[in-house]
């Protein structure tokens, strides 16, 4: 587990700026879902993070390190995107034993590590398929496997369920819950789903055009909106 904090953190393309000074603090162990539609900078901020992105000015800590000059494997993250990442042609086993390619681990550490993410994930049974076998919410697993075998202090997810159906969405958000408190590892969740981020979020950050609107418990979001945007995006109906 880490902390997380962003301090005024701006990022532009070009002459856009797209982030505009941003400030989150993000406790050990906490699970953080930043919510806000689509264009707003969801996915640029996590890439931030991870540091598949540099940031145009401010700075980034994780677990008290300044991270802005650190490379995406020395920086103690791990990301889970939809399930595009799964190579068709390896097993469960090799497709969840990838994400230790980077660490150089030995045979015997990666089968262990492999075994011990497949038991959380309850996939054991499923080591030896191949992904064209698999069910997307067996996919999905294979591709949070790939982020538990490398033992990160945080966890990065980008609307990770957002192709899934909406019965098996349900199935998934209930696991990645349950996930979170087995693992008792930072997370931060990327959604535009109003209820993923009202039932997994210990905060939530809202989001719009590249700025944070408000930051909360779901129930204070829910009850207390800080503007008419968040009263729409979250709020009770009034
Ligand atoms: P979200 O994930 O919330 O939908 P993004 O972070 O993907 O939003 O995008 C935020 C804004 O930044 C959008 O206006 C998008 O067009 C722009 N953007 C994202 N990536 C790039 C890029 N590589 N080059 C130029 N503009 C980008
Ligand atoms: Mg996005």
């Amino acid at each position: 587990m880490a902390t997380v904090k962003l301090k005024n953190v701006t990022k532009s393309f070009g002459t856009t700026e797209v982030i505009k000074g941003v400030d989150i603090d993000i406790e050990d162990g906490e699970f953080v879902v930043f919510v806000g539609p689509s264009g707003c900078g969801k996915s640029t901020l996590l890439r931030m993070i991870s540091g598949l992105e540099d940031i145009t000015s401010g700075t980034i800590e994780i677990g008290g390190v300044v991270v802005n000059d650190l490379p995406p494997k020395e920086r103690g993250i791990a990301m889970v995107f939809q399930t595009y990442g799964i190579f068709p042609h390896m097993t469960v086993r090799e497709n969840v034993a990838f994400g230790l390619t980077i660490n150089k681990a030995d045979k015997q550490t990666k089968e262990a590590k492999v075994q011990e993410a497949a038991r959380i994930l309850q996939m054991e049974h499923l080591l030896d398929r191949r992904p064209s076998q698999l069910s997307g919410g067996q996919r999905q697993r294979v591709a949070i496997g790939r982020a538990i075998v490398r033992d990160p202090k945080v966890f990065l997810f980008d609307e990770p369920l957002s192709n899934l159906d909406a019965a098996l969405r349900m199935d998934m958000r209930l696991e990645i819950g349950k996930l979170h408190q087995k693992l008792a590892a930072t997370m931060i969740y990327v959604t535009h789903d109003q209820v993923e981020a009202m039932t997994l979020a210990d905060k939530i950050v809202v989001l719009k055009d590249g700025k944070v609107m408000q930051v909360g418990a779901p129930m204070e979001l829910y009850h207390e909106p800080a503007n008419l945007f968040v009263a729409g995006f979250l709020g009770a109906p009034s």
